[in-house]
């Protein structure tokens, strides 16, 4: 007896562009394709998720305030205030402006754009498979099968277990908490406070984001090898709630958790003839710092610009220069899993002996390299010495 097969394999879909996941880098992308003639292309943009939610709120330095996503905004500032060892203070950020964005306004505006264009369409499925074929790049979904000139993958997860790679996570927890009483100053965000217990290897830090003298999130951060117990998040988030914040009454009305890797795995973005990694998948996230926001920015707009002007996306070169800033990731990250000097120690160094935003340019790798060095030599210089020489023999 023969049972007839209850999947059908539909016809093959072709597309010029075919976007695989459409978190922050694939609408990202797709928002700036949509400012250019590249309207005029076929895009799909393929993902398991409606993005419906608010999943994730970004936080993220900027100098332009141009920026096409500014008036959707939740907040930004121009100082801060730092807390480390021994030094407390309030950071301006000069032309700089720190921003925050919740996940689901940037969806909801980019969406909005996106669907004005005919030529751009959004299907709700999960991808199976991507392959490089001599035709296109293939994608297999639970649906369907679709074939594009260029496939711009954001879904392939990094492996985060090579041994020539130093693999760390930053991990937290953020509770968006309302008091009775004003406590918040609205002018001015904590961006890292590392007062709170330092525990086994890596660092840990809070951040106050405020939206009211009433309302803020308040984040738990770890840089470290392994997550933690959900209740240790909440016991460490309650602790510094109480105690430095002083407040004893408050309710939590929204809740965040999420894992970003810090890696310096490699992250080619070409990973075929037809098939881009972008995102976190093509090495977007900063290694050292976890930060991605502005860098997808950066990096979509420069292969919206190969697109137009050369028809592909072109490799940027990998200059000596380019390789130094991904060598002082890879010093720090060495430096924290091998707790070669306290974390906390390392970035009260950064902040209290560097303008901020030198420090800011420096980690978007703007810098020049006497800027580089001068930077260099605020940290415990014993640590990162061998730090670099630790980094430099497990990449050989
Ligand atoms: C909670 C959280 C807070 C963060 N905060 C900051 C911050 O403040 N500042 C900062 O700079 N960075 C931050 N980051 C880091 C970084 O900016 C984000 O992780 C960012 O979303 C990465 O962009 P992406 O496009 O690589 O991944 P995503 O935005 O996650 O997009 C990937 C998309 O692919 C889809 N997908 C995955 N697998 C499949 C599949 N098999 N089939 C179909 N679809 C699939 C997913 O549904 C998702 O929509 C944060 C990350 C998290 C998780």
């Amino acid at each position: 007896m023969y049972y007839r097969s209850k999947v059908t394999i539909n016809k093959l879909q072709r597309y010029d562009y075919i976007i695989a996941g459409g978190g922050l880098s694939g609408l990202s992308l797709a928002y700036y394709m949509n400012q250019t003639v590249l309207r005029e292309k076929s895009i799909l943009i393929i993902d398991q998720d409606t993005k419906t939610k608010n999943d994730r709120t970004w936080c993220f330095w900027e100098k332009d305030n141009d920026s096409p996503f500014d008036k959707i905004l939740l907040k930004q500032w121009d100082k801060v205030y730092f807390h480390g060892t021994n030094f407390s203070s309030e950071l301006d950020l000069g032309e700089y402006r720190y921003k925050w964005l919740r996940g689901i306004d940037f969806y909801n505006f980019v969406k909005a754009d996106l669907l004005t264009n005919p030529n751009i369409k959004f299907v709700q499925e999960r991808i199976e498979r991507i392959k490089d074929t001599p035709a296109g790049g293939f994608i297999i979904t639970t649906e369907n099968q679709y074939l594009g000139e260029y496939v711009f993958d954001s879904t392939k997860p990094l492996r985060l277990d090579l041994s020539n790679a130093h693999n760390m996570l930053q991990h937290f927890k953020g509770w968006e908490i309302v008091t009775d009483s004003p406590v918040f100053d609205v002018e001015c965000p904590t961006m890292m406070d590392y007062r709170v217990e330092q525990r086994g290897v890596g660092v840990r830090f809070m951040y106050v984001l405020p939206q009211s003298a009433t309302r803020a999130m308040i984040e738990y951060t770890v840089f470290s090898d392994k997550l933690l117990s959900p209740d240790e998040y909440d016991f460490e988030l309650n602790d510094y709630i109480r105690q430095f914040l002083k407040i004893d009454k408050f309710s939590i009305e929204h809740e965040e958790f999420g894992v970003i890797p810090m890696t310096d795995e490699s992250t080619p973005p070409k990973a075929g003839n037809h098939i881009v990694r972008i995102g976190t998948s093509g090495g977007y996230v900063k290694a050292s710092t976890g930060y991605a926001f502005q860098r997808t920015q950066r990096f979509t707009r420069a292969l919206v610009k190969d697109l137009v002007t050369v028809g592909k996306p072109q490799t940027p070169p990998q200059t000596w220069m380019k390789r130094f800033k991904g060598l002082l990731d890879s010093t720090l990250l060495n430096v924290l899993l091998k707790n070669r000097a306290s974390g906390k120690a390392v970035f009260t160094a950064l902040y209290q002996k560097n303008p901020t935003p030198l420090l800011f340019a420096f980690l978007d790798e703007d810098t020049t390299l006497p800027q580089d060095l001068r930077i260099m030599s605020s940290v415990p210089i014993g640590a990162f010495i061998k730090g670099m020489i630790s980094a430099i023999w497990k990449r050989i």
